[in-house]
């Protein structure tokens, strides 16, 4: 299976368009040591001809430019994307949804409860639905595997098991639809098999780590993790108020209960951070947050970076 990093950041991208932090600033500037990095986003194939995509960002139409693999192959209208595995109803996990709306067949897989969100809560999405078999729509639950299926059927040879990180859903779904839907369906992790047997984790949203996670995490040849905030407190230091890394659903990288500590036992040949906030000192290469990571046997996602399993 071969996997592609489109885009490593979270939410904002980096650097954030209305951030002016020091990360985001020295980037503009060109005097940081560290590489701009569009909103996360990761897409799958068993053999480079078919794609599968983890999540829709919202950069995904510049992320499918910058990727040949997923251009057009034949015909007047065409594209190697079959299939998005969304893990959740954040923005930056399913704006880019819409820019696969050309009348372009896919199939989806997302949990019962962001299906009801997406499908009756924000009628936008009926674009992908204009005509009979535009969307094949697969409702997933936790503990589920199931195979990632093209539109028309065919099994990638991609198989998937997901499980329940965490209960909270976003801000714009309204408290009330929220009451009357599933927590554990809010947010999901994935583990992938290949058609080989190699074992990916895609985690990019994880709130707490538990002895079951750190037991499913010790299986598998890759993990991508939840890097998104250093500190606890990292917003609230640059923008004097609001939320703290745990309140927004992120285990911070550092500190005893962050998740270098927690998962510093982890033997797992590949352990990559991914969705990193603009305001996160390990984006810069010269700091000693990046050279801690790195010396703890960690790697941080960049844009562009490919593995294969
Ligand atoms: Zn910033």
């Amino acid at each position: 299976m071969y996997l592609e990093i489109l885009g490593s950041a979270a939410g904002g991208g980096f650097p954030q368009w209305n951030c002016n932090c020091r990360n985001c600033r020295l980037l503009r500037g060109g005097t940081l040591r560290g590489k701009p990095r569009l909103q996360t986003q990761v897409a799958l194939s068993p053999d480079r001809n078919s794609w599968f995509l983890l999540n829709a960002s919202p950069d995904l139409r510049l992320q499918i430019e910058r990727t040949p693999c997923l251009y057009p192959q034949s015909g007047g209208r065409h594209s190697p994307i079959n299939g998005v595995l969304v893990t959740g109803a954040d923005i930056d996990q399913i704006a880019g949804l819409l820019s696969l709306r050309e009348l372009h067949r896919l199939s989806l897989y997302s949990t019962p409860s962001i299906r009801r969100i997406l499908e009756q809560d924000n009628t936008v999405f009926g674009m992908l639905k204009r005509i009979p078999h535009q969307l094949s729509w697969h409702e997933i639950t936790p503990g589920e595997h199931f195979p990632l299926l093209d539109p028309s059927g065919t099994n990638s040879g991609i198989g998937c098991t997901v499980f329940s990180l965490a209960s909270r859903y976003p801000a714009y779904v309204l408290p009330q639809r929220a009451s009357s839907l599933k927590p554990d369906e809010a947010q999901l992790g994935v583990l992938v098999e290949s058609p080989s047997g190699g074992k990916l984790a895609y985690l990019p949203a994880v709130r707490d780590i538990s002895p079951p996670l750190v037991e499913r995490l010790s299986l598998v040849d890759l993990v991508l993790f939840d890097g998104t905030f250093w500190s606890d407190d990292e917003l609230i230091q640059i923008q004097g108020s609001g939320a703290s890394a745990g309140e927004m659903g992120h285990i911070p990288v550092s500190g005893a209960n962050g998740s270098l500590c927690k998962l510093a036992a982890l033997r797992c040949p590949r352990k990559v951070f991914i969705h990193v906030n603009n305001t996160n000192p390990m984006l810069d290469e010269s700091s000693p947050q990046y050279r801690e990571v790195r010396e703890a046997g960690w790697e941080v996602a960049e844009d562009g970076n490919q593995f294969e399993l």
